[in-house]
C-alpha cells in the first residue's frame, strides 16, 4: 500500500458541495471515455523498474531504493519532522518527512523493509530523500516492467487511479487503437504506428531513452504530435473545400470608382497594398466565396485596401458590409470613407447598436432596399431585423477581436444560396508557423511594407518616479500644437476601478497642466459621448486625451505625437505594440513613454525589453510567442479554439510541414480515414474549430 502525505482538508464542508465523483474529476480533465483517456499522455516518467543499492546513490538522481529501517524518530527542532535512516549493508540513506501520518511512522518502524522513490539530495549528514513515496516492501508488488507514467491530473484524482484507468483502456480498446493514418503514408513518412506509439508513451520499456520521451522527440511522441497536427490541417482543409463548393456572387467591375478614388488620394499605394488589392479583385470575380485575411502591422494601411475592395463590389451593383469591433473604430472608418468618397455616387449607411430610432429606421430601409451601398457599423450589422438582400462582400476589421461565437453567427447569417465574399483584416501579426496552423483555411495577403515617410516612434522606459519630468514633457509637446495620449492602467477585474483610475489621472493632469484642454475616454461612456470626445480630439479641441485602452484599436489621429502608457508592465506585448502604433502617424517625430512601477517581475521586464528593442510587429509577435506560448497568444482561452496540446509550433515545424503536405492526399484518397482521424482528435469541437 502506498502512503500519501496528508492533504489539507477544510474544516467544514459547504452544505451543497458540488458533486465530485470520479466521473466529475475525469470530466474536469476532459476525459469522457477511453478514447480521451488514451490521448491523456504522461508529463514525465518515474523509473521504478529497478532498485538502486544505497552505495550507488548520487545526489541529483531520482530513483528507487529498498532497504531496512535502522532508526526512526520524530523530532521537533527546528520543526516537526519524521527522520529515518535506511541501511542495506553497504550504504545508508536518510529519509525526511515534514508532513506525515501515523501510518508513515508505523511503516518506518526500525526493522521494517521499505521501498522509497524520490530525488536524492546532499544533506548535512550524507545523502537524503525529502518526502519520497514509500511502500511497505513486505507487501509491495513485484517491480513493474515499464516506466511509471506521471499524468497531468486534478485535485483528488491520484496518479494510481489514472494509471489504472489508462491501463484498462489500453487493454480494452483494440478498436480505439486502430490506425487512422493509411499504411502507405505512414511508411512513407517513416512514422511509428498509432497503437505502438500509445503503448510506448503510457508504459515505456525501461530501456527507452528518458530524455527523448520527456523532450517529446521520441518516435512515439513524433507520431502523436504528427497526428494532432494532421487533424488540425484536415479539419481546416475540409472546411476550405466545403467553402469552395459553395457559391458566391461573382463581382465584375471595370474599376472606375476605384480609379477615381486613387486619383484623389494624397498618397500612392505601396507595392504591398497594390498587390493585396489585385489579389482581392481576382477573388471577387470568382463565383466561390473569398475568405481572405489581410494581415498588416498597425499603420500599414489596410483601410484603403478594404475601401477599394468595397468600391469594386458597389460598382458591380452590390452591397458591402464593413464591420469593426467597436463603435469608435466603425465611426472612424465611416468618416474616412465619407471623406474619400465625397464626390462619388456611393451611398454610405451607418448602423450601430446605439442609434436614434429614426436614424436606425432610415438605415434599415436603405439597407433593405438592396441598392448598392457600403454599410458601416459594428456587429449590430448582424442583428435581427437587419436585411441586406444584395450583400456580396463582408469586410471585418480587427477580425481577431470578434469571438468565435460571433464569427459563427456570421456564418449562420449567410445561409442563403449565395454566400458573401469575406475580407478579414488583422493587425495582430501572426508568426508564420501559427498562420499556417490556424489559418490553413484562409488565403492571406500580407502588407509587409509601411507607407513611406513614417518616422519610427522613439520608445522610452521610465519609472513612475520620473512622472514630474514627463508632465513637463507633455506641456512642451502641446505647446507646439501637437497632441498627447495618456493611457491609464489596465485593471482587468474591474471596469469600475478602471474608471476611477482614469478619472483620477485626468484630474491630476488637469491640476498639473491647467493651461491644457484634457479629455477623458473610457469604456463606460455611451457611444455618442465617446464619439464626441474622439471628434474633439480629431478637431484639435483637446490637447491631451486620457484614456483606458479604448484607444487600442485603429484610432488614427496623425497630430498625436506622444503617447504615455501608465503601468506598461500590465499590458500584453501585442497591446503595447498596438497602442504605440497610435502615434507616429504624421510626419512629426513621435515618442512613446512606457511608465512602469517598481519592482518589475521577470516576465514584465522581458516584455518591456522586447517592446523597447523592437518595432516590427512580426518580431514582437515572435518574442511574445516565446514568452507566453501559442495558447495565450491567440487568446484561445476566450475564443474556445482548441489548442495544440502536444505539438509545439516552434520546435515541430517539420512535422507541421509534413502534416500539411499529406493532408490533401488523405482527404482525396482516404476520406473515411480522414473522418475517423478528425473525430479521434477533435471530436465535438470540430464546428468551433472551423469557425
Ligand atoms: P491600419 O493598417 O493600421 O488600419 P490605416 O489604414 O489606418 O492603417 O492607415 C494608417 C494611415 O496611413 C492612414 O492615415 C492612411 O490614410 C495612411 N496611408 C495608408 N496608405 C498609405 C500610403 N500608401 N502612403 C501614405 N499613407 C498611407
Ligand atoms: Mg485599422
Amino acid at each position: 500500500m502506498a502512503a500519501r502525505a496528508p492533504s489539507k482538508k477544510g474544516a467544514a464542508r459547504p452544505a451543497a458541495a458540488p458533486r465530485n465523483t470520479l466521473r466529475d474529476k475525469l470530466a474536469r480533465l476532459g476525459l469522457k471515455g477511453d478514447a480521451e483517456l488514451l490521448l491523456h499522455l504522461p508529463l514525465r516518467y518515474e523509473d521504478r523498474t529497478r532498485l538502486t543499492p544505497l552505495a550507488e546513490l548520487k545526489a541529483g538522481d531520482t530513483t528507487q531504493v529498498e532497504a531496512e529501517v535502522a532508526t526512526s524518530e520524530v523530532t521537533y527542532r527546528p520543526r516537526r519532522a519524521l527522520i529515518c535512516h535506511l541501511i542495506d549493508g553497504f550504504g545508508k540513506l536518510t529519509l525526511r518527512f515534514f508532513n506525515f501520518y501515523p501510518n508513515h511512522v508505523a511503516m518506518l518502524a526500525p526493522g521494517r523493509r521499505v521501498r522509497a522513490y524520490g530525488e536524492v539530495r546532499q544533506g548535512y549528514h550524507g545523502l537524503e530523500m525529502v518526502h519520497p513515496t514509500i511502500r511497505d516492501a513486505a507487501c509491495a508488488e513485484p517491480l513493474p516492467l515499464a516506466l511509471t507514467p506521471v499524468y497531468p491530473t486534478t485535485a483528488g484524482l491520484p496518479q494510481e487511479t489514472l494509471r489504472r484507468l489508462v491501463r484498462r483502456a489500453l487493454d480494452a480498446a483494440a478498436e480505439t487503437l486502430a490506425d487512422t493514418l493509411p499504411e502507405v503514408l505512414r511508411q512513407r513518412l517513416g512514422l511509428w504506428d498509432f497503437a505502438t506509439s500509445l503503448r510506448t508513451l503510457h508504459a515505456p520499456p525501461p530501456e527507452a531513452a528518458l530524455e527523448t520521451l520527456e523532450s517529446r522527440q521520441h518516435p512515439a511522441w513524433q507520431r502523436l504530435k504528427f497526428d494532432e497536427l494532421l487533424a488540425q490541417q484536415l479539419s481546416l482543409k475540409a472546411h476550405r473545400r466545403a467553402r469552395q463548393a459553395r457559391r458566391a456572387q461573382p463581382l465584375a467591375a471595370a474599376g472606375t470608382l476605384a480609379r477615381t478614388l486613387l486619383g484623389k488620394l494624397p498618397f500612392r499605394l505601396t507595392e504591398a497594398q497594390r498587390q493585396a488589392v489585385l489579389e482581392i479583385r481576382r477573388d471577387l470575380e470568382l463565383a466561390r466565396p473569398m475568405h481572405r485575411l489581410l494581415q498588416g502591422d498597425v499603420g500599414s494601411g489596410k483601410t484603403i485596401v478594404a475601401a477599394l475592395a468595397a468600391l469594386h463590389a458597389v460598382e458591380a451593383g452590390f452591397q458591402v458590409a464593413f464591420m469593426a469591433p467597436t463603435e469608435i473604430l466603425a465611426e472612424q472608418h465611416y468618416r474616412k470613407l465619407a471623406e474619400w468618397l465625397k464626390d462619388q455616387p456611393v451611398p454610405l449607411i451607418w448602423l450601430v447598436g446605439a442609434q436614434g430610432a429614426s436614424a436606425r429606421r432610415d438605415a434599415l430601409a436603405a439597407g433593405g432596399s438592396g441598392a448598392p451601398a457600403v454599410v458601416v457599423g459594428t456587429h449590430a450589422l448582424f442583428q435581427e431585423g437587419v436585411s441586406l438582400p444584395r450583400l456580396a462582400l463582408l469586410i471585418i476589421d480587427e477580425q481577431h477581436r470578434f469571438g468565435v461565437t460571433q464569427r459563427l453567427a456570421l456564418r449562420g447569417r449567410s445561409g442563403g444560396e449565395l454566400e458573401p465574399h469575406q475580407l478579414m483584416m488583422s493587425a495582430t501579426p501572426i508568426p508564420r508557423t501559427l498562420a499556417m496552423s490556424y489559418y490553413a483555411d484562409l488565403d492571406v495577403s500580407v502588407l509587409d511594407q509601411m507607407p513611406p515617410g513614417r518616422r519610427p516612434v522613439v520608445t522610452k522606459l521610465a519609472s513612475q518616479r520620473r512622472r514630474p519630468e514627463l508632465i513637463a514633457r507633455v506641456r512642451e509637446v502641446c505647446a507646439t500644437g501637437q497632441q498627447v495620449y495618456w493611457v491609464c492602467p489596465l485593471i482587468e477585474e474591474s471596469e469600475k476601478i478602471d474608471l476611477q483610475n482614469a478619472v483620477a489621472t485626468r484630474d491630476g493632469l488637469a491640476e498639473a497642466l491647467p493651461e491644457l484642454r484634457i479629455g477623458l475616454l473610457h469604456g463606460r461612456m455611451k457611444p455618442d459621448e465617446k464619439a464626441a470626445v474622439m471628434q474633439a480630439l480629431t478637431a484639435k479641441a483637446l490637447d491631451v486625451l486620457v484614456a483606458t485602452t479604448v484607444v487600442e484599436v485603429g484610432v488614427d489621429v496623425p497630430n498625436a505625437t506622444l503617447m504615455v502608457i501608465e503601468h506598461a508592465e500590465r499590458f500584453g506585448l501585442a497591446q503595447l505594440h498596438q497602442l504605440r502604433g497610435r502615434v507616429g502617424r504624421g510626419g512629426e517625430a513621435s515618442a512613446c513613454v512606457l511608465l512602469y512601477d517598481e519592482p518589475l517581475g521577470q516576465v514584465a521586464k522581458a516584455r518591456l525589453k522586447v517592446i523597447f528593442e523592437h518595432h516590427d510587429g512580426f518580431e514582437i509577435a515572435r518574442q511574445d510567442l516565446l514568452i507566453r506560448g501559442p495558447g495565450e497568444f491567440l487568446g484561445a482561452r476566450q475564443s474556445g479554439l482548441p489548442l495544440l496540446r502536444f505539438a509545439d509550433l516552434e520546435t515541430d515545424l517539420a512535422l507541421m510541414e509534413a502534416a500539411r503536405q499529406v493532408a490533401d492526399e488523405v482527404l482525396q484518397d482516404f476520406p473515411l480515414a480522414a473522418e475517423q482521424h478528425v473525430a479521434r482528435w477533435l471530436g465535438a469541437r470540430q464546428e468551433f474549430f472551423k469557425a
